[in-house]
């Protein structure tokens, strides 16, 4: 199956950067609680991106560190929201799904080069596994009064494996939007479309987190978290 907002690039290792669609070039902030605009000039490819790369990085310290920490930054973030503006009934926060919530590690443990069509097999499986501290973060937000939204770079044919995964992983959700099959817009366009929606339907998002600046970019949310991800990179 060939996917249409699968660009091609000349490192077929980051090809799904480029198909769930921006580099990341502020190495020297690895925390991002940080408004959209902070991110609108880093939208170059890190160097060190890649299979081999993100895995190895993946096991580290400094990965889970740097993880968690944007993770307590979005709870954070709530928490000061919830305390100035107490009686709030229209708080929202948004997230990614892949090397956000979900984590796709075990397809990628399998091959050297990202291959579309083989990670589609994957994702039909419904079975990757959850990444805890974002999972925990989501279920306390919901807890405190945060409508959760999922807005995913993954293709409307795509829903029902997608929504099957999370399901199984006993993720609750209030919205579930993914990229319209033929849509070829960049992720920036196609994911602060969607945000704007979202508070044009009365939310106000508080924090929006993802593990690609192009989650980040475009407006539309108090706060950003941004997550490691070496692996790979979409623009
Ligand atoms: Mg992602």
């Amino acid at each position: 199956m060939k996917n249409q907002f699968v660009r091609s690039s000349k490192n077929a290792s980051v090809g799904l950067a480029v198909a769930l669609s921006v580099g990341l070039a502020l190495s020297a902030c690895p925390v991002f609680a940080l408004p959209a605009s902070h991110f609108e000039a880093a939208i170059k490819q890190p160097p060190g991106t890649g299979n081999a790369e993100g895995l190895a990085y993946a096991k580290s310290e400094e990965y889970k560190k740097e993880f968690s920490t944007a993770v307590d930054d979005g709870k954070k973030a709530c928490e000061k929201y919830l305390k100035e503006h107490p009686g709030d009934t229209n708080m929202a926060v948004v997230a990614d799904i892949d090397e956000t919530v979900f984590d796709n590690r075990p397809y990628f443990e399998t091959t050297k080069e990202f291959d579309w069509d083989k990670f589609v097999v994957w994702v039909e499986q419904s079975k990757a596994p959850s990444l805890k501290p974002t999972a925990d973060f989501l279920d306390w937000a919901r807890k405190n009064g945060f409508a959760v939204f999922f807005v995913t770079g993954r293709p409307e044919n795509l829903r029902a494996a997608t929504i099957r995964n999370m399901v199984r992983n006993g993720i609750a959700y209030d919205g579930l939007y993914l990229r319209p099959n033929d849509d070829k817009r960049s992720a920036i366009e196609v994911k602060s479309a969607v945000r704007k929606q979202i508070e044009d339907m009365g939310f106000k998002i508080v924090v929006n987190i993802g593990d690609q600046v192009s989650d980040l970019v475009g407006g539309y949310s108090v706060d950003c978290e941004k997550l490691p991800n070496k692996i790979y990179f979409v623009e």
